[in-house]
């Protein structure tokens, strides 16, 4: 699958036959096809970026996703700014960008201002506006929505459990040897016994440590709000209420006065 979404597709092929395993019939395809449509991007070529991206509007739309709109302002810039045409800048905004006036309103008019502006576009105020998408950023852009509608994130898993292991790694191997020197041992399987910074990009779930317990919380032990708005772990309220869903505590951190009954699961 890595081999396969990292557009290695020979190799992939010789994996699949040699080892035996295999990607499903109709990823390979998709995965063909995204790699094809990278490469149009990457000469330049937005045409079947562009028809891929109308063909799934509805989707992408309701992902909140920008991608259509972004590459009709980078063909149109291209034409201005490139190509240095105009008219054919102004045609294709007629054609392609006014049916996106009325979400992109700001986008669209400023898009049209630096119209005025060929040639001297650097020293005009919309110097920077002309500057986005590269077609780089295109092609991230691109990849990224093309893997969220088939159901896969943006990086490849095997990718990101790397980086993150490596990060990781040698925090969990001086904590390894401080523990064994202790003689305790490591025996949680669903935390980890210390917190690794990771940068953000390999962040995907928020999580909770309970003030009281000072643990991480899980889903046996999940995250509850108390009627005055304080969270603390299910273990913790459990134990401040004397494992009774009636009996009244008092908030540890602050005066409201409640029970476990009154407690509720909280989402993050
Ligand atoms: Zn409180």
């Amino acid at each position: 699958m890595y081999l396969t979404r990292s557009g290695e597709f020979d190799v992939a092929s010789t994996f699949m036959k040699e080892t035996g395993v295999s990607v499903p019939e109709h990823l390979l395809g998709e995965f063909c096809k995204m790699y094809d449509i990278l490469q149009h991007i990457q000469a330049r070529d937005l045409a079947p970026a562009i028809e891929w991206a109308t063909l799934k509007r509805s989707d992408l739309l309701a992902r909140g996703s920008n991608l259509e709109f972004s590459l009709h302002r980078l063909q149109y810039i291209d034409y201005l700014i490139e190509q240095n045409d105009s008219v054919k800048a102004i045609n294709y905004a007629r054609r392609h960008l006014s049916a996106f006036k009325d979400r992109y309103f700001k986008e669209t008019s400023q898009l049209m201002s630096a119209l005025l502006y060929v040639g001297t576009i650097d020293k005009s105020p919309y110097a920077s506006v002309v500057k986005f998408p590269t077609y780089e950023q295109l092609n991230m852009m691109f990849a990224s929505e093309f893997c969220s509608l088939l159901g896969f994130p943006p990086q490849s898993p095997l990718y990101l459990a790397v980086t993150a292991g490596s990060i990781a790694i040698p925090t969990l191997s001086k904590m390894e040897s401080v523990m064994k020197r202790r003689g305790a041992e490591w025996t949680t399987t669903q935390e980890l016994p210390v917190t690794i910074d990771l940068p953000e990009i390999l962040q995907f779930h928020s999580i909770f440590v309970c003030p009281v317990s000072k643990e991480q919380t899980t889903e046996t032990n999940p995250p509850m709000m108390l009627p005055c708005g304080h969270i603390l772990a299910n273990d913790s309220v459990r134990s401040l209420g004397k494992e009774s869903p009636t009996h009244m505590f008092k908030c540890p951190y602050c005066p409201v006065d409640t029970n476990y009954s009154q407690a509720k699961r909280v989402y993050f």
